[in-house]
């Protein structure tokens, strides 16, 4: 038996092609077939928009925000290899650069989906961003503003000036203005000292109609609401985070410059709790495994003890799971003194107002023990929901009892892909996004 692909096998009286032979040589495959429609511009939706371009076929991104990359964008790094996220990132933005088939809309949503499989219309708004791109802005304009808004991007732990860069690898590489956050003498100000042409405050929103064969949705998740978990203490003692903050937190790009401190005073955090499960199994929140928390809490407690040797980290967990080779990763963790595991279910953190330390009541489920332990800072594992779960997109679509889009039942021309189908980390998003754009390409030739 032959393994491996250097050899190719032959189907009889069936000459092969090379990929180079088969797509024509203005680059489209099906010269008949209408552009692929990709909704929401993250991991999922820029896989399946350059698997589908680079075999040929036309795609229309449309992303929400006034950047691509979504969720991993704001991690600091991601598990297994513990790359930062702009690595692979950079790969993506150059194939999409390299392929002209690829037509990217960010800060735009789809409004309205009609027809049926390989002959679809679509309407995308697209909201002002007020930078034109013609000529460049800098620091040395933004940093005169006065006007500030809160930072969404690292989930409001600072400010940015009202004239803004999304972060360091912002695609397309450029500022956004945020009018509501613009006081007037700063419009006035922008108008004066900003490059010419570089601004335009006429700008409005605009509709794109356009005709598409399929659609891919790759809307995405948003962490839980915290708020909504009363007896964890989010929202009202300071030095309890979630774990999406935790990622802006740890990163060079975030609200302390990559330092792992506490929101009350700024000290660095030496002894932080990891609450795994915070929302997620739980028939009164989400009652799924959100499947990648677990990993999540390690890869944290591993950033905790790269930057301060001598930090803690205990992390209370109901089972953790991490399935396949990632439980290598796991075992690693268990290796490291410094990092403890306890099996129980926190039912209370408080915080002791003096000190703005936190106290976790959980009953260690393995001893019997009722435990009241201190920490610094807590580090809540809040689950993933989709985002389709709020926001419906304009077709009708079947989603299951939790807002993600179900996989098997939906109508034919629209495929899901990513975390809009599940909870998924970053290796089965591209697998999934990839079968996405397949299906998508066997549905625009079946319409030739
Ligand atoms: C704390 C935490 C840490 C994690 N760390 C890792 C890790 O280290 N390694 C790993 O493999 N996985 C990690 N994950 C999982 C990872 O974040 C997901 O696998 C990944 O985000 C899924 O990508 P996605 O494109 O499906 O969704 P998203 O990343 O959510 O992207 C969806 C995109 O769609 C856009 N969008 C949403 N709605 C619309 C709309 N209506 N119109 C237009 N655009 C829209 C959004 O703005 C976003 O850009 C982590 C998850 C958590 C909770």
């Amino acid at each position: 038996m032959v393994v491996g692909c250097s050899v190719r096998p032959t189907w009889p009286g069936r000459k092969l092609h090379t990929a180079s032979q088969t797509i024509p040589k203005d680059g489209i495959m099906n010269a008949n077939a209408k552009p692929i429609l990709v909704i929401g511009g993250g991991i999922a939706g820029i896989t399946a928009a350059v698997e589908a371009a680079e075999v040929g076929y036309r795609v229309v991104l449309v992303e929400k925000e006034a950047y691509l990359g979504g969720r991993v964008m704001r991690t600091y790094r991601y598990f297994p290899k513990m790359c930062p996220p702009t690595c692979g990132f950079e790969i993506n933005v150059r194939r999409i650069r390299q392929n002209p088939r690829i037509v990217i809309h960010t800060l735009s949503t789809v409004e309205q989906i009609s027809g049926t499989a390989g002959n679809f219309k679509a309407t995308i708004k697209k909201r002002p961003r007020y930078v034109t791109g013609r000529s460049s802005l800098d620091d040395s304009v933004t940093e005169k503003l006065e006007s500030e808004r809160p930072n969404d991007f690292n989930f409001g732990m600072d400010t940015t000036k009202a004239l803004y860069y999304p972060h360091d690898m912002a695609y397309p590489p450029l500022h956004v203005l945020d009018r509501e956050a613009l006081s007037e003498a700063d419009e006035e100000l922008l108008k004066k000292i900003s490059p010419p042409e570089a601004l335009d405050f006429g700008m409005e929103e605009e509709e794109i109609d356009i005709a598409v064969g399929a659609v891919v949705v790759a809307t995405g998740w948003q962490p839980y609401d915290a708020t909504k978990l009363d007896h964890l203490g989010f929202g009202k003692c300071r030095n309890v985070l979630t774990n999406v903050m935790m990622e802006r937190l740890a990163a060079r790009s975030g609200p302390t410059g990559g330092e792992i401190v506490r929101p009350s005073d700024g000290k660095v955090a030496e002894n932080v709790a990891f609450v795994q499960c915070a929302g997620s199994r739980d028939e009164n929140h989400l009652p799924y495994c959100s499947a990648v928390c677990c990993m999540a809490s390690l890869k944290q407690a591993r950033y905790l003890r790269e930057k301060n040797e001598s930090a803690k980290a205990t992390v209370f967990y109901i089972d953790i799971r991490t399935v396949g080779r990632l439980e290598k990763f796991y075992f690693d963790m268990l290796e490291d003194s410094n990092i403890s595991f306890v099996k129980g279910k926190v039912a209370e953190i408080s915080e002791n107002p003096e000190t703005r330390d936190l106290i976790l009541g959980v009953e260690d489920t393995l001893s019997g023990d009722r435990l009241n332990q201190t920490f610094d800072m807590v580090v809540l594992a809040t689950g993933i929901v989709p985002n389709t779960a709020e926001a419906k997109l304009p077709i009708e679509l079947t989603y299951d009892d939790y807002g993600f889009i179900d996989g098997t039942t939906n109508i034919d021309g629209v495929y899901a892909a990513g975390c809009a189908k599940r909870p998924c980390d970053v290796s089965r998003t591209t697998k999934d996004s990839t079968a996405a754009a397949l299906k998508a390409i066997q549905c625009l030739n079946r319409g030739e």
